[in-house]
This record gives C-alpha cells, sequence and structure tokens, in this order.
C-alpha cells in the first residue's frame, strides 16, 4: 500500500481557513454581544450543520436518499454556504475518507498521524486542495452543481451580506433586539462558522478516538453521543461506517440524529424520498461499551511534509 503523498503543504492551501480565524478572532474583540445575536449564530450553526450533515455528507457522499433537482441544489447551496468548499470536493474526499479508512491512505485518520493531523493538519496538504474529483462522476451531470462546486465562495459571500443587512434591518425596526449589522455578521457569520467547522473536524477526529464500537469495521470508527449532538447526528461514527448507505445513523430512539429527523419530517411531503436504512434484523445489541476488539494498525510511518 502506497502512503499518499503529503510532501506538498501548502500555506495557501489553508489561506481561507486561517483567515476566517484571525478575522473572527479580531470581529469578536470589537463587536458588541447580544442574546438575539448570539442565538442566531446557534441557529445558523444547526442549519448549516443540516446542510453538511444530511446535505454534503448522507446525499452527496453515501446517496443515502433521493431528492428532487431543486432540492438537490438547496441542500448543495445551504452545505456550501458552511464555508467548507463545494459538494464534489468534499464529498469526493469522504469518500476516500471510507475507501481507505484509517490505513495509510486515509485522508485524514488520526490512527497515523494523530488527532492534529485528522482534525486539520490534513487540510494544509496542497494536494487535497485540488484532488480528482473521478469518484463523483454520478453529479457530472449536473451544471449547477459543478458551478458551486466551482465558485464555492458564492453561498457564504451572499450570507454573509444577508446577515448583515438582517442586522441593520432589525437594528432600524426591532430597537429592543439590541443587535445591529456588526453584530449580527459577526456572531451569526464568522462566530458560527469558525464553530462549525472544528463541530465538523470532530467527526474525523474525535470519532476515531473516542467512544464505543458495537460493530465490527475493520477501521477506528466509534459512536459518540456528545459529538452526534453537536453534529446532528453524525456523532454515531461506528453505525454509519457499518451502515455506510443507512440514511439514519442512530440506530435506536436514544441515539440522537438530528438530521434523521428533519430528513423524516421532509420526506411525509415527498420533498425527499427513498430514505434508506440499516437491516433491521442484523442491527446489534449495543451495549455503550468497547464490544469489538480493536483491528490492528498499519505500520506507523512519518509524515514527510515540508512547508
Ligand atoms: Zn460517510
Ligand atoms: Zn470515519
Amino acid at each position: 500500500m502506497k502512503p499518499l503523498n503529503t510532501d506538498r503543504i501548502s500555506i495557501i492551501s489553508v489561506l481561507p481557513l486561517l483567515l476566517m480565524h484571525t478575522v473572527t478572532t479580531v470581529l469578536v474583540c470589537y463587536s458588541t454581544v447580544s442574546w438575539f445575536a448570539v442565538s442566531f449564530g446557534v441557529f445558523m450553526y444547526y442549519a448549516r450543520m443540516f446542510g453538511i450533515s444530511a446535505g454534503f455528507h448522507r446525499y452527496f457522499a453515501h446517496r443515502s436518499y433521493k431528492t428532487s433537482r431543486v432540492f438537490q441544489f438547496i441542500m448543495a447551496f445551504l452545505a456550501t454556504s458552511a464555508t467548507q468548499r463545494g459538494p464534489l470536493w468534499w464529498a469526493s474526499l469522504h469518500r476516500v475518507h471510507h475507501k481507505h479508512s484509517d490505513d495509510l491512505e486515509d485522508v485524514h485518520s488520526p490512527i497515523h498521524r494523530g488527532f492534529w493531523w485528522s482534525h486539520i493538519g490534513w487540510l494544509f496538504v496542497k494536494a487535497y486542495n485540488s484532488p480528482s474529483t473521478e469518484n463523483m462522476k454520478d453529479f457530472y451531470k449536473y451544471p449547477e452543481i459543478k458551478w458551486l462546486d466551482r465558485f464555492h465562495y458564492v453561498p457564504p459571500i451572499i450570507l454573509g451580506f444577508a446577515t448583515y443587512i438582517l442586522g441593520s434591518i432589525l437594528e432600524l425596526k426591532a430597537p429592543s433586539l439590541h443587535t445591529s449589522g456588526f453584530e449580527l455578521l459577526t456572531w451569526g457569520y464568522f462566530v458560527s462558522t469558525v464553530v462549525l467547522y472544528h463541530g465538523t473536524f470532530t467527526v474525523n477526529s474525535l470519532c476515531h478516538l473516542f467512544g464505543s464500537r458495537p460493530h465490527n469495521t475493520g477501521d477506528y470508527s466509534r459512536n459518540n453521543g456528545w459529538i452526534a449532538l453537536i453534529t446532528m447526528g453524525e456523532g454515531w461514527h461506528n453505525n454509519h461506517h457499518y451502515y455506510q448507505s443507512s440514511e439514519r445513523q442512530g440506530m435506536y430512539w436514544w441515539q440522537i440524529d438530528g438530521s434523521h429527523y428533519v430528513l423524516k419530517f421532509l420526506s411525509f411531503f415527498r420533498i425527499v424520498w427513498d430514505l434508506r436504512t440499516f437491516p433491521k434484523k442484523t442491527a446489534p445489541v449495543d451495549t455503550m461499551e468497547e464490544s469489538v476488539a480493536l483491528p490492528a494498525p498499519a505500520p506507523a510511518i512519518e509524515p514527510q511534509a515540508t512547508v
């Protein structure tokens, strides 16, 4: 097995991510804060986490349900507004992750290169900045999806402006909310987006390190209820690695799976349909214990990266 070539690390690849963190820090220092702005930021976090979870992940990467072309675009637009690049890029690298889970060709396994690599370090690799999206050919026939993937900065810019305009209108029309355009832009877009980065990244990092493993998946994926709460259900990651094509990732009523609830609701109106699920007969009894032995790791390798 050939390790991925990581000797081309580029700061430019990750400049937007670094800029987002820097600008957010500066804005927080100068912005006012109100309950409305923070609540709006939390809403924007979960709305766009739904886009990432139900859109980029469960639909574009795994095709675990069907929908119309219009709603497909809406989901892609919502998820792209999370500022985590476009649908083809995101889902393509995720398909590579499943193909090579925790082996040496996994894009972001914490097993070989550690927590920080899996959480954020892999984004510095030039090759992952513009990978081949050959494994996403099933979506090539949609020019609007290809456009969105190419011009992935458009939805975040629109969202940023919309948030600023909304805050400015509320400042004039609803002064009792004590918000403003600048404040809502800071908390509703920038802070929300940076927290959303790390919420999403925990699935790649912590969900391969901490939690239970009821299924023998041959990798290190784990179920983590805390991460499920902040990722609209993505924390049931061991379930997901076992039943990759299942739209539903929480297998029991107590395994909170926000994206599944919303998609189920949308299915009542035929906005989405053919939600795939796991075979009930083979569902194991989850004990919340580490019930399956860990696989032997592949030989560790040293990153050959140079900045
Ligand atoms: Zn997946
Ligand atoms: Zn995984």
